[in-house]
């Protein structure tokens, strides 16, 4: 106990956490989290959380998982690291399985998803520049997206509170509204509105000039704002617009993917293929950190050019292809197989939707989205006029939730009119769930919405 008193102090003089979270940091201590088992995490007083977020989406096949740890330190012993520019035999069979499950060929191993979008990002344009299409560099992302905390990523997102702090941002990079039915920013119901916000796409495209459209980047099911599920046909139209101009459909599949949504990638749930993917967190579960940028044959070989012409890639890293980080993606993966994780996220997924669902008695019960084991409640004061709930009372509900051993994820809209993005209790928990632990998530949000709205 006093081990664990002076490491929380010691964290809270020097460990920078999340900046959001930081001028709040003494009055709500972090937990210091020292062990974990299936779906459960352990602080260091002994208490037992079912972990609903999976520690931000990628603790995929679960904690305590010793079997991975046995597969790092037997590669960590052997060969620990040697950079890319040589071979080494856990990153070759890992993108050797990755591409196959994923039904593109070349994968580029990187350090966070945020770096991954990053590639994506460069070796689109270069693509086209290869092509002889120079002029070919917007970006088009669409409002409310995270894809990474990295300049060009932040740009690509639509998050204003995430971005403006730190612009100027890198130039090219434009915005489509969200697929977000539940608030249709074009003020639209499916299916009468046509698919407005995929035809905007269209739109942005031709006025822009498709000659100067690089790339469309978005994930699935766009996860952190509240799990914007959009209708089937959403990313099919996407797909079919961007082929139609020429344009490159970069999927975040970062925390879609991996099995999360009860497919391996989430865009296999709409029948199209990306020319490129971004891959991050489930990959590995956590258990060491990797990364990883997907490309079809067509578009790397598009990329790749001709060093005597200096049109070859310049894309390098240092830990990209870590022997240590592949061994433990390639034991999670072969887990996530033997126990059929995606399809138990699929079954328990939709068990935890319909409970979550069975609260629509609660006052502030606005909608609950979601596929497989990636699900959100959104939350409003009145459901009639759908303002959000107060960011305030959402922390609390998070609050009462954990007090009562449950983790779960959150995210409060920057909007006050409830025209952007709405509020919403986030969950994502590990993919070995059981249907008795869903149950035990949503009698908790239940009292917990209880406690808070009365
Ligand atoms: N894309 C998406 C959809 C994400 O949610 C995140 C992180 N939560 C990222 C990219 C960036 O990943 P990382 O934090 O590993 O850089």
């Amino acid at each position: 106990a006093e081990e664990a008193q002076k490491a929380l102090s010691e964290d809270l003089d020097h460990v920078w956490h999340p900046l959001l979270q930081h001028k709040t940091l003494r009055e709500n201590p972090p937990l210091l989290m020292v062990a974990g088992h299936g779906a459960t995490v352990v602080d260091a007083e002994g208490r037992e959380y079912i972990d609903a977020f999976a520690g931000l989406w990628c603790v995929n096949v679960g904690y305590g998982r010793t079997e991975i740890a046995e597969a790092a330190y037997e590669q960590l012993r052997k060969l620990a690291y040697y950079p890319h520019t040589q071979a080494n035999v856990p990153a070759a069979l890992l993108a050797d399985r990755v591409s196959r499950l994923a039904g593109m060929e070349h994968t580029y191993f990187v350090n966070s998803g945020s770096e991954a979008n990053e590639a994506a990002f460069k070796l689109a344009r270069q693509y086209h520049k290869n092509r002889g299409q120079p002029e070919r560099y917007k970006i088009i992302g669409r409002y409310y997206a995270y894809h990474g905390t990295t300049l060009a990523t932040l740009a690509a997102g639509g998050l204003p509170e995430r971005r403006v702090k730190y612009e100027p941002m890198p130039d090219g990079f434009l915005h489509a509204p969200p697929a977000y039915c539940y608030r249709c920013p074009f003020g639209q119901k499916y299916p009468s509105c046509g698919l407005a916000c995929a035809r905007y796409i269209e739109y942005m495209i031709e006025a822009e000039g498709p000659e100067t459209v690089a790339a469309i980047v978005m994930e699935p099911i766009q996860s952190g704002v509240g799990v914007l599920v959009p209708p089937d046909e959403y990313l099919p139209t996407v797909a079919e617009i961007a082929r139609r101009h020429g344009v490159l459909l970069i999927i975040d599949e970062v925390i879609n993917g991996f099995g999360r949504t009860g497919r391996w990638f989430a865009h296999q749930h709409y029948g199209i293929r990306p020319d490129l993917m971004a891959v991050a967190k489930g990959i590995s579960s956590g258990y060491l950190p990797l990364a990883a940028t997907l490309a079809t044959d067509e578009v790397f070989q598009g990329f790749l050019g001709d060093p005597a012409e200096g049109r070859h890639a310049m894309q390098v890293n240092t830990w990209g292809g870590h022997a240590g980080a592949c061994a433990a993606a390639l034991k999670n993966i072969e887990l996530m197989e033997r126990e059929d994780l995606v399809g138990n996220a699929e079954r328990v997924g939709a068990h935890l939707i319909a409970g979550l669902r069975s609260l629509s008695h609660h006052r502030w019960f606005g909608e609950v989205r979601g596929k497989g084991l990636l699900a959100a409640l959104e939350l409003v004061e009145d459901p009639d006029t759908r303002r959000p709930l107060a960011g305030a009372l959402l922390n609390r509900i998070a609050a009462a939730c954990q007090a009562r051993g449950v983790i779960v994820g959150k995210y409060a809209g920057w909007s006050a009119s409830g025209v952007g993005t709405g509020t919403a209790l986030l969950f994502s928990p590990p993919l070995v769930l059981t249907r008795e632990e869903a149950d035990r998530i949503v009698a908790v949000v239940d009292e917990a919405l209880r406690e808070v709205g009365g």
